[in-house]
Parts: C-alpha cells; structure tokens; sequence
C-alpha cells in the first residue's frame, strides 16, 4: 500500500537510528550464561535439569547439563536455579485489530511471535511504531494480509473479495507483494479460487492457512493446502455428505448459523466415522498444521453465559468436548498441532489467551510438553522458520522465556512468566504487562 513519502523518510530514519542503537549495544554486551535451570527446549524431548544456556550475541550459542556446556570468556552469568526456561511462545492466531498494545502486554506474558491470520498490513503500523520507539527487539510479526475470501464475505473490513480463481491469485500475489508470510484462505472462497491461493503460497514458497468451514479440508488438504486455523473447520469433512450440504447451505444463507452450528455439528459427530476415517487418512498422508484455537470456543457447564439458553449450551458444552477429543485424534493421525490464543476469549484474561490454549491441549490429553512444543517448535514449522527460532539450540534466536514454577508438571505454571527474552535482550516485562 503507499505510504507517503515524508512518513516513510521518518520510518526510516527512526529504523537506521534504532538499528544503529541495537548493533551498539549487541556489540557491547557480554555473552550471557543463564545457569542451573530446567530446560524445556522446545523440541519435544524430555526436560534437561541443572542446565546451563550460553547467549552471545542475539543467538544462543549452546545448551545442555551444566557439565557439558562451557562458559564463554567475560560471560555475564545469572542464576536461575530452581526455575525452568522455555522458548518463547508464538502464538499463531492473534488478530491485533486496533489494539496493537495487546502484542506488547502478550510479549511481556513470554508470546515473543505472533502471526495475524487476516489483516491489512495498515493496521500493524501501529504496533511497528511502538516498537521502534520503545527500541524493542520484538515481538517477531508475520502477517497474511486480509482474508481471501468469497462474496458476502464473513468480516467485510477484513477481507479482498475473489470473484474466481484468477481474483483470488492476483489478491495472493498483492498480498505476498505487501509483505505477508503466509496466506489465509477464508471459508466462502469456492474450491478452484481456493485452488489458485494454495498454486501462489508453493510459488513463494509461503505457508497457506484456511479458515476452512464451507469446503471438505480433505479437498484442499489433498490441494496441497499446508495448515488448517480452527478445529471446527473439520466439521463438514466429518459429517455425512447430507448433513454437511446442509451445514453449508445455512451458513451460505446466514453467515452467523455456524455460531451455534458448528457446536451442532461436533456434539452429534462420530469421530470413528466413515467420513471422520477418511479424513485422518488425508492427514496421515499430508501432515498439516492444525491450529485449533479451542480457547475460543470453550464453554463450561457451570459458566452458562446470560444470552444461551439451558438446552442450547448444554449441547454446546457437548461440542466443545468433542472439538477437544478431534484435537487430540488429529494429532494422534499426523496432523501437527500448533498453539493459536485467538486474542480474546472467554475464559483468559487480557493477553492471556495463548495460555488458556495450552491448558486446554492438556486437557485435550496433550503432555505438558508436547503442549510446550505446540507453542514453540512446532509453530515454528508452520512459519517455515525452524532453522531461525522456536526452538532452545546453538545457532538459533535467542528468545526466551524464564518461568518461575515447573509447566512440565502443570501446564498452569506457563504463567509464572519471570523474565522474557526475545533476539538476545531482555524486554520490561513489568511495564508492558500494564498494557
Ligand atoms: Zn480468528
């Protein structure tokens, strides 16, 4: 999109000035040795006690029992004895809206990277200049650009509208041209439009993401589409062909009747199903990432909000059990499960949905720890950045995160955030949790 020329001479002289700024002071730090922690890495593999992590630069140098790890010259050392270190947690369903102060407060909670499933690049200006001017070194930002999405589309302010395949690949190719990481199909584009995104993600080389809903994922899984957002975009891949006509034709109609419905559909769905069967053959054979972002669709039997009726959400609290059963089966099936905190949810409270979201993988069966790797290495996959960070090992960014309690053993301990470090520095955590 333009910018006008008197603004972007400003951005890039605060840019250079700030970058001037950074590349000063990386020069001038010591290398940095954080001891005696348990090390969760991100990985997947167990926790490694009595660790000792070598920062130099903004890049972790090395990692493993204290034993084993040598402690570089004029190192910096800080004990952090009986805490337990993570990466940073990235967190690849935050919409920012028009609250770009929500990243901030998310960054001080340890979300070091986020990605926006759907909006224009405008609106990350923002959040940009915050972080320029505060001198931060994130949160790491990925964008899609808006939703490619069909006519009547879901959230109009949000979207480009494609008429047919050939739309839908020049909005792919602006959007990629405008800075987006990824692409995300929205669920009213047809089948071959679809299509076309996915063709445009291959060609650069990019993830493409879809809230799928209207269409089979099967179908555009087996396109080649590489990551799935909610896990009720599985629903009309696991009803019988008639129901799920049904579905969609409602939804056609009324953008708003899968509010309830897709709770419909997941409290009456066999997960063991013919259609459910052929399904986790597809993720068997694709391996794709699935953001499920349960946070946002939990309901509770004891939490019965005012505006739904006693029937209504005792069928709804049905669904979401069952959407967490299918987030743990597709997992069980190949698919490789990521953390999406959705932003706002309704049982987190500000910045705090990335956590409410691995509680519920673990109560969805996840182990603490492969929650963890949902949040960090796995998401890291899904940007198609594993080699730059997401995960604790020597050459990779050093973004961190040091908790006081154990999430190994309880995953509620994701909220005992101490410190948090993202490229090599550590952030105020204090004055962004104001935010
Ligand atoms: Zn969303």
């Amino acid at each position: 999109m333009p910018v006008p020329a008197a603004r972007s001479f400003v951005l890039v002289v605060a840019l250079a000035s700030s970058v001037a700024l950074l590349s000063g002071r990386q020069a001038a730090t010591r290398p940095l040795v954080l001891e005696g922690a348990r090390v969760i890495d991100g990985t997947g593999a167990a926790p490694i006690d009595n660790a000792r992590i070598a920062i130099e630069g903004n890049r972790i140098s090395a990692v493993g029992p204290a034993a084993t790890v040598s402690v570089p010259a004029n190192a910096e050392r800080i004990d952090v004895t009986g805490r337990t270190v993570i990466p940073g947690l990235i967190d690849l369903h935050f919409h920012i809206e028009k609250d770009p102060k929500l990243a901030l407060r998310q960054l001080s909670n340890g979300v070091t990277a986020f990605r926006d499933p759907g909006q224009w690049e405008q609106n990350f200006d923002e959040l940009r200049r915050m972080v320029a001017a505060d001198g931060l070194p994130g949160p790491r930002i990925f964008t899609t650009g808006p939703h490619i999405d069909g006519e009547h589309p879901a959230y109009p302010a949000d979207s480009v509208v494609a008429r047919d395949a050939e739309e839908a690949r020049r909005h792919a190719e602006t959007s990629v041209r405008a800075g987006a990481t990824a692409l995300k199909i929205y669920f009213r584009l047809p089948l071959a439009s679809a299509k076309a995104v996915i063709n445009v993600c291959e060609a650069r080389r990019i993830p493409c993401t879809a809230h799928v809903e209207l269409l089979d994922a099967r179908e555009l899984l087996t396109a080649g589409l590489h990551g799935v957002e909610h896990v009720t975009s599985f629903g009309v891949s696991i009803l019988p062909r008639r129901e799920a006509e049904a579905y969609r034709q409602a939804v056609l109609l009324d953008n708003d009747a899968r509010r309830e419905g897709r709770y419909r559909i997941f409290a009456g769905a066999n997960l063991d199903g013919a259609d459910a069967t052929a399904l986790y053959a597809v993720l068997r054979e694709r391996r794709p990432w699935v953001d499920p972002t349960l946070a946002v669709f939990e309901r509770r039997a004891d939490r019965r909000p005012a505006d739904t009726k006693p029937d209504a959400h005792a069928m709804m609290v049905a669904g979401f059990a069952k959407m967490q059963q299918l987030t743990k089966r597709v997992a069980q099936e190949g698919a490789r499960v990521v953390m999406g905190g959705h932003t706002s949810v309704p049982f987190a409270g500000r910045g705090e949905a990335p956590w409410r979201e691995l509680e519920l993988l673990v109560e969805s069966g996840f182990t603490p720890i492969e929650a963890i790797s949902a949040a960090t290495g796995t998401a890291a996959g899904f940007l198609y950045r594993s080699k730059e960070f997401g995960t604790l090992r020597p050459g990779l960014k050093a973004d961190i995160i040091v908790l006081r309690g154990d999430p190994s053993r309880d995953i509620a301990a994701i909220r005992t955030v101490d410190r948090v470090m993202v490229d090599g520095r550590w952030i105020d955590v204090r004055r962004y949790q104001q935010y």
